[in-house]
């Protein structure tokens, strides 16, 4: 990059200065844990954006480091200076992706998968589809038994087994715009649907829609709502995650509600930081900061509408993994737990260490494999020490991580990984 002034400003130079140096986020930081070097800390790659700023060293030695921090943010929560971790990687990551030549083939691939792909409803009920079409047909099994499942690249091979069962494209199809409320309307919410979440989870969406309804708000599914934008902004592609902020903006601006409802920390995460994207008292920044004050993890409207009553027991040793992205950007900690504490039957144990990352964070661990998987295993003694029969998180990347945990812990027999909407629902929720 030509102009140092330019990308000093990109890259979050001023920021870098906060940091003090004290070391405080090291033992919080997944990657200097499993890595174990200075670099691959949250101290480190402060230090390499630096020098990167101030031209002593190159951007190709910030790669690495950058590359392989989960984002998961568990260094702001303990840092003394409030240093602006996210800004500063963001920055970082926008920089490396301008000026790193990749081959053609992956440039448009990375176009398709982040313009086009994620973000399409339409994609994502073909991924749907043909993913249904592939477990219902029998193709599946034939696979397994094949051993046609290890010919894909391992990422691959091993989310292959974790996938859920998915709904028909008919099932699919009857999807309404708008649900009312199951007797007095509280409130009207707009519900989130995610692409991840709706191609892959969409049963568990269909529950959300549920437990809403159930709890007394109006629920509706807004027409030009689009993804989130973390996956793009994670692999520093701004610009186009800055045009799905747009887009979700705009959608939301329908209609009078009180809620934007998510059931997705990561998506949640992004959608409660819209306004940081716009320029400061631009007219986006002012309608992305009315978006930003309604968007609600569905566990803080569920307890805040108070309106479920459990009629079954769920008999259950019960375990809680949270999402980094939900605990520390949207701050939602407590009410996951008020709703579990609800559910009769559930034994709860508490791990020891919930806010190390699980190492899921967004598609880290399809690019990032076997960094992944160390951060994984840590996680799974964990969970294995309370040795609970559920596993209950609160976001896609999550479950189908905790999901290979178990698988790679050879633990699938006795242990399982649940949306805590799904949990919710094997209580038989019905209004108060
Ligand atoms: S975001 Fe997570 S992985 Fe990255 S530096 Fe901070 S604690 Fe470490
Ligand atoms: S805790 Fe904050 S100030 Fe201290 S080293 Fe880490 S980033 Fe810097």
């Amino acid at each position: 990059m030509s102009n140092v002034a330019e990308l000093q400003k990109k890259i979050g130079y001023d920021l870098t200065f906060d940091c003090v140096q004290c070391g405080y986020c090291l033992p919080v930081c997944p990657t200097y844990e499993t890595m174990e070097r200075e670099t691959h800390s949250p101290r480190g790659r402060i230090n390499l954006v630096k020098m990167v700023a101030e031209e002593k060293i190159g951007i190709e030695e910030l790669q690495n480091p950058i590359e392989k921090c989960l984002g998961c943010m568990a260094c702001t929560t303990v840092c003394p200076t409030d240093v602006q971790y996210g800004t500063i990687l963001e920055g970082a990551k926008e920089v490396i992706e301008e000026n790193t030549e990749k081959p053609r083939r992956t440039e448009r691939l990375e176009s398709f998968l982040f313009e086009s792909f994620f973000p399409s409803k339409g994609w994502m009920n073909r991924l749907g589809e043909a993913t249904w079409l592939y477990q219902a047909s029998g193709l599946q099994r034939v696979a397994e038994r094949l051993h046609l499942t290890k010919v894909a690249p391992t990422p691959l091979e091993q989310f292959e087994k974790v996938i859920p069962d998915l709904p028909s494209p008919k099932e699919r199809r009857q999807r309404k715009k708008a649900y009312a409320a199951d007797g007095p309307k509280k409130m009207t919410v707009a519900f989130f649907i995610g692409c991840i979440m709706d191609g892959l989870f969409w049963r568990t969406n269909e529950k959300t829609i549920e437990l809403l309804k159930r709890s007394g708000a109006e629920v509706l599914v807004l027409d030009g709502q689009t993804c989130c934008g973390a996956l793009q902004a994670h692999s520093g592609q701004i610009d186009t995650s800055v045009e799905l902020a747009k887009q979700n903006i705009q959608a939301f601006e329908q209609g009078s509600i009180d809620y934007i409802v998510n059931n997705a920390g990561g998506c949640g995460a992004r959608l409660v930081e819209y306004h940081k994207l716009f320029e400061e008292g631009s007219e986006w920044e002012e309608r992305a900061l009315s978006f930003v004050r309604k968007v609600k993890d569905i566990s803080e409207v569920l307890v805040e509408l108070d309106g479920l009553q459990f009629t079954e027991s769920v008999n259950e040793v019960v375990t809680y993994q949270p999402s980094c992205h939900m605990t520390n950007v949207q701050k939602v900690k407590e009410p996951p737990l008020n709703l579990l504490e609800k559910v009769p039957g559930i034994t709860f144990k508490e791990l020891e260490r919930p806010d190390f990352c699980c190492g899921s964070a967004g598609v880290y661990n399809i690019v990032n494999y076997e960094e992944s998987m160390e951060i994984l295993d840590v996680k799974m003694k964990d969970v294995c020490a309370r040795d609970p029969e559920t596993i209950v998180t609160t976001n896609p990347g999550c479950l189908l991580q905790m999901k290979l945990g178990v698988e790679r812990a050879g633990k699938k027999e006795d242990m399982s990984a649940a949306h805590l909407v799904d949990v919710l629902m094997r209580a038989n929720p019905v209004p108060k």
